[in-house]
């Protein structure tokens, strides 16, 4: 394309922004091309991807495995509907199944609507098996989605005044505090519901006795441990599953971002004693349908190859070491996280505006807040791309600093 035409269709571009519901600010640049670790704008400017739309890219931009997959199963079925079975389907629930410690799966299209399904099922079991007890304590920052109920049942400051009124039942608590959880619960509590690492809240990991402990609160009182690994499954954190990290067997589990790899899927995981819905409860026109099953599929296929989780944890020790040298040279805070999900505390440096130079750059960082950035890249990144994002970092720190003195 030569200049006049791209400016031409630059400015058509910018034209047809005003039929876009304007839900976030969005800068101006026009992503046309993935591949990767990177991404490029109409100029053909290069973007080193380390948001991956926002964890949900295992395996980096059209990896050849889901072109593959998309194509080989689009020329053959595309959607028989959601109330027949289909062999994506089947396989992929068989997969989950035989890496986790679940029985059973429900499709879903969104990480909220797999949670939205996790909100209903313990219901649904109080309501069978509990006296109709139906209220779930989930954490303050915690993040469980955008629909009303996960809404309601998201911990975070700037939601509680929004869409009121909320769907009642949920029952706030400090993370990392067992005292205050177990005070919280009373006959009508059914469930725990929480983040192993809390990503929106800025890679805030829950502790090892904390977790256990929640999981004693639940034999005791008769209440379903609910984790939400949609932005921990898959790998993220050097584990399949976050959960594995810990002596825990939850009985409900909820993925999405990374296991369609960028496509939409999400899933709700249980055990035989604990999936109670009857017919007509559940379900939805776009579930389970086999072109994202076998994307779905096609990625878990490559994240359970042997090498893939070591290299995961090797990359991750890479990271840190090289945030950790980072932030002593810059006078900057904590490093922490785990596996792929990785957070660096600014301190006074706004990490919005890191964002923006390093964007400039071309590189693509993500600040949950104003005082961290959070690293979610590919799976697959290399260390030598890690060497490229930490020198362009150093270089936006440096300009940062100056700025500020000067
Ligand atoms: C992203 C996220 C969700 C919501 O997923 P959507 O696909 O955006 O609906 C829910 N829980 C956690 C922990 C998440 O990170």
């Amino acid at each position: 394309m030569n200049k006049k035409m791209l400016s031409e269709k630059i400015e058509a571009a910018k034209e047809m922004q005003k039929h876009l519901m304007p839900i976030t600010p969005r800068p101006e640049i026009y992503f046309h091309k993935g591949e990767g670790h990177y991404l490029y704008d109409q100029t053909g400017k290069a973007y080193l991807d380390l948001v991956q739309g926002w964890a949900v890219n295992t395996l980096g931009h059209s990896p050849t495995i889901i072109q593959q997959a998309l194509l080989q199963q689009s020329t053959k079925l595309i959607n028989p509907g959601p109330a027949f079975y289909n062999l994506p389907m089947l396989e992929l629930a068989n997969t989950l199944c035989q890496h986790s410690v679940f029985d059973q799966v429900f499709f879903a299209n969104s990480g909220a609507e797999a949670n939205e399904g996790a909100i209903k099922l313990a219901r649904k079991w109080g309501q069978k098996q509990k006296q109709g007890a139906y209220k779930i304590i989930t954490f303050e920052k915690g993040f469980h989605g955008r629909t009303l109920a996960t809404m309601s049942a998201t911990g975070k400051d700037s939601f509680a005044p929004l869409f009121e009124p909320k769907v009642s039942g949920f029952k706030k608590v400090p993370f990392n505090q067992l005292e205050a959880t177990e005070s919280a619960i009373d006959s009508s509590t059914v469930a725990i519901m929480l983040e192993l690492v809390q990503g929106e809240a800025g890679v805030i990991p829950a502790d090892p006795n904390f977790v256990e402990g929640l999981q004693q609160l639940c034999k005791k009182h008769n209440l379903l441990l609910i984790i939400d690994e949609v932005q921990t499954g898959i790998a993220r954190t050097g584990s399949l599953f976050a959960y594995q990290h810990y002596n825990i067997q939850p009985d409900i589990m909820t993925l999405g971002k990374g296991l369609g790899g960028g496509m939409p899927i999400s899933a709700l995981l249980t055990n035989t004693q604990t999936s109670c819905f009857d017919y007509g409860d559940q379900g939805g026109t776009f579930n389970g349908n086999p072109v994202m099953c076998a994307v779905a599929q096609a990625v878990l296929a490559t994240v359970l190859q042997p090498n893939f989780i070591p290299h995961i944890n090797t990359i991750s020790s890479y990271l840190k070491h090289g945030l950790d040298k980072l932030s002593a040279d810059f006078s900057l805070g904590e490093v922490r996280g785990k596996g792929l999900l990785i957070a660096l505390d600014t301190n006074t440096v706004s990490a919005t505006s890191i964002v923006e130079r390093a964007r400039e750059q071309g590189l693509l960082l993500n600040a949950p807040n104003i005082q961290t950035l959070r690293f979610m890249p590919a799976l697959t990144i290399t260390e030598s791309e890690i060497d490229t994002a930490i020198e362009q970092l150093r270089h936006v720190l440096t300009h940062l600093k100056t700025q500020r003195c000067g």
